[in-house]
């Protein structure tokens, strides 16, 4: 008898029995960074994969092991409600989102469908690669221009350089700031690198909260101001690229240190007339006003996002009118589904998106499929140009290299579109502080919790 069912339909599998068995961890680093490969297991065979957001830890999405087992992947939606409490900004929502991630993989290989056609089918066929580009060292705004136009000749048709204090380093008179104080973090870092080569992890550790100390000071407490030759270092360093690479090629800016909001808006005023794509994390996202008060301040477009976790939390901005392009992670934000509402959000408010990435293939194609699924895409970032190896993880009928001429095709295969890692691969890039690989996690099996969000 002929089947009924789609020949696309994995008949291997039965949705609506799928349990969900056991969750298991790989830390890498250099995939481009410190990245945490997750694998969620079902009792038919089954494996999912998800990652939690660069630099985080596997601990966030440990805690949510208690509440995963025994349920049924394929209840994204459900799942994604119960756990969402355990999420917070930046790497805290690492933990639901590369779960929510892994639950999409499984929920994608059991109905033998692509993830972005469970989400409502696709805006494109490609996705436009953004390529952040680096220049070790103390260079000049010719050079990154042809760092730039490398990436440009490679395909890419959007890219995104950092312009900002670490270009004023040792450039004398262009900023003026508590004295003292522009050496107290490198004075640090030495002081931990000499612990650490010592073996002394007790004053490492201690050296490391008082890095973090530093670094936690936001923009507007720093005392840092750029003075009018640091602007002008700065000017002439954009003009410089565009002299280079021409006017054509949209550029988005970053990192620009921690400078407060009049500064941020001289900054934009004297690059304005370069024609930028947008200026991003100028001053944190939390501070809504002064955000709001940054974009009616110049024509330069605002962007921000990376590190909000969750739709609810980039409503503020939008209705503000704080920003012109979002720039949600999807191993931040909340996951693939999260990612889309916060795109359709921001599309009610006029506002496009550019989607914050800097993870390994996994975590990169959940960004694909969610992208593939928004309509006010514009262009997903990409770090690992550079990484020879970053495309060896996955072994199976996915493209290689995955990004081609600067695009990513959405893939048609089940889930994510990878079907199984490379131990081998994965081996030379484990963590050298958090060894092991695809280890039990049954400690993680059970807890004694009340959490319930009202009673
Ligand atoms: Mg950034």
């Amino acid at each position: 008898m002929e089947s009924i069912l789609s020949p696309d339909i994995n008949t291997c599998s039965t949705p609506s029995e799928l349990k969900i068995t056991d969750m298991r961890f790989c830390d890498v680093q250099g995939l481009p960074m410190h990245c945490i490969l997750m694998k969620i297991y079902t009792n038919q065979g089954i494996v999912g994969y998800g990652e939690v957001r660069d630099f985080a830890s596997k601990r966030y999405a440990l805690q949510l092991k208690r509440i995963l087992l025994g349920e049924n992947p394929c209840n994204v939606d459900k799942i994604f409600r119960r756990i969402k409490q355990f999420g917070g900004q930046s790497r805290q929502g690492g933990g639901v989102s590369g779960v929510e991630v892994a639950l999409w993989d499984l929920a994608g290989k059991a109905y033998g469908q692509p993830v972005y056609r469970l989400l409502g089918g696709k805006f494109r066929d490609k996705i436009r690669m953004y390529c952040d580009t680096d220049v070790e060292g103390k260079h000049t705004g010719k050079d990154m221009g042809r760092a730039l136009l490398a990436r440009m000749e490679k395909g890419y048709t959007f890219l995104k350089m950092d312009l900002g204090l670490g270009i004023l380093k040792d450039v004398p008179g262009a900023v003026s700031a508590p004295l003292g104080f522009m050496e107290e973090l490198p004075a640090l870092w030495e002081k931990r690198r000499a612990a650490e080569a010592a073996g002394d992890r007790e004053l490492a550790r201690y050296l490391e909260n008082r890095i973090y100390d530093y670094h936690n000071i936001a923009h507007p407490f720093t005392g840092i101001h750029v003075t009018e030759l640091g602007f002008d270092v700065l000017e002439q360093y954009v003009k410089d690229v565009r002299e280079t690479i021409g006017y054509e090629v949209p550029l988005a800016i970053d990192h620009f240190g921690h400078i407060g909001l009049e500064d941020s808006i001289k900054l934009c005023r004297r690059i304005e007339k370069y024609n930028l794509a947008w200026a991003e994390d100028l001053i944190p996202w939390q501070l809504t006003d002064q955000y709001a008060m940054l974009r009616r301040s110049t024509t330069v477009p605002i962007c921000t996002g990376e590190d909000i976790y969750l739709k609810e939390n980039f409503l503020p901005l939008l209705k503000a009118g704080g920003v012109s392009v979002i720039h949600p992670d999807v191993l931040t934000a909340g996951g693939i589904l999260e990612l889309k509402k916060i795109s359709d959000l921001a599309a009610d408010y006029g506002t496009a998106m550019a989607v914050h990435m800097a993870e390994s293939p996994i975590g990169c194609l959940a960004a694909v499929h969610a992208a593939a699924s928004c309509e006010n895409f514009l262009a997903l970032e990409y770090h690992s140009v550079d990484v020879p190896d970053w495309c060896d993880i996955y072994d199976d009928k996915l493209p290689k290299p995955l990004v081609q001429d600067g695009y990513i095709t959405v893939p048609d295969l089940p889930g994510l579109g990878i079907e199984t890692l490379n131990d081998e691969v994965l081996k030379a890039h484990i963590h050298p502080r958090i060894p092991g690989m695809w280890e039990p996690t049954d400690l993680w099996n059970e807890d004694v919790v009340e959490d319930r969000l009202w009673s």
